[in-house]
């Protein structure tokens, strides 16, 4: 059995007549029966019991406590089965657990109220912990409260995001092309554009020199522009547009390139080629009575 281990329910569908069909809210097929399965993160089932009721036969062999045999497995589960006393139980049986909690299930902790937390807004946090130290109990603000119980797990020590390694952890679960995921250069650029470009109005100054248009050119010869790129460079900063800063609402001027060739329209599904780019978020986007791109993309 592997280290990481999870505890939840799954309808199997089911209409006709039987003493233990179930109906359950919410689920995509909400007749049918109930079974508790014990599943690895792999998603290997090692266990299963199905539920009749009142009567559902609680053997020793079904309990997970007694199924788990090996100490320093970590099961984790839904609020459904979260109390103090499964996480004290588990405790004694050397089984490390954590699951979402209900708190009036718990004896009043003395945890932040909601409103206190919401002010500190997102990625605010608390912690108590029961008296002999077994169980912790954290509450964690996202867009609301969400409370997790444990024998093993609390806050811990704040730490600096390794947000390179959840990116690229990112990318390959949602089986984006190697070719398409950013190395870490790239994401280092886009992080720091983000956080320079996102919440703020374009700076009037430019540097460099300004561009041509602007200009009335009194050489016969174009002389190359300090801000042109070598073309390789310049594919490669042709990249995607930065969602945070594409969705801030704040001054997104449509521009109009000097390019002999129109550049795709990065809204995703358009295959549209356009001369019009967003002057603060540098990506392109049509911009023609047939379709307005760059209002679609810049809604949040
Ligand atoms: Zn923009
Ligand atoms: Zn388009």
């Amino acid at each position: 059995m592997e280290e990481n281990l999870s505890i939840d329910e799954q309808i199997v569908p089911f209409r006709e007549k039987l003493s233990v069909l179930q109906y359950v809210k919410g689920k995509p097929e909400p007749w049918g029966v109930k079974v508790y399965f014990l599943c690895g993160k792999s998603g290997l089932a090692y266990d299963f019991l199905i539920y009749q009721g009142a009567t559902t036969e609680l053997s020793d062999q079904s309990n997970p406590e007694s199924r788990i045999q090996n100490p320093n497995h970590k099961l984790f589960f839904d609020n459904f089965f979260t109390t103090y006393n499964v996480l004290e139980v588990l405790s004694g049986k050397n089984i490390q657990a954590a699951g979402t909690a209900r708190v009036c299930r718990f004896a009043n902790p003395p945890l932040k109220a909601d409103k206190e937390m919401s002010k500190k807004g997102r990625g605010s946090h608390d912690e108590v912990r029961s008296r002999d130290g077994k169980v912790v109990l954290v509450k964690w603000f996202d867009n609301r409260s969400v409370v997790l119980a444990s024998n093993f797990v609390g806050v811990g020590e704040e730490d600096e995001i390794e947000s390179w390694l959840e990116y690229r952890r990112d990318q390959e679960l949602q089986g984006t092309q190697p070719k398409q995921v950013m190395d870490l250069l790239q994401f280092k650029m886009a992080v720091a554009e983000a956080l320079v470009r996102v919440g703020k109005t374009q700076s009037l100054k430019k540097r460099g020199r300004p561009s041509s248009s602007n200009k009335p050119s009194l050489c016969m010869s174009p002389t190359p522009q300090p801000s042109e790129e070598p073309p390789k460079r310049r594919a490669a900063m042709e990249r995607r547009p930065i969602e945070e800063v594409q969705a801030d609402m704040l001054d997104h001027m449509p521009n109009y390139d000097t390019k002999k060739e129109a550049t795709r329209c990065k809204l995703p599904g358009c295959s549209g080629k356009t001369h019009v780019y967003c002057d603060k978020c540098k990506v392109h986007f049509c911009f023609v009575s047939q379709r307005n791109c760059f209002k679609y993309a810049h809604r949040k």
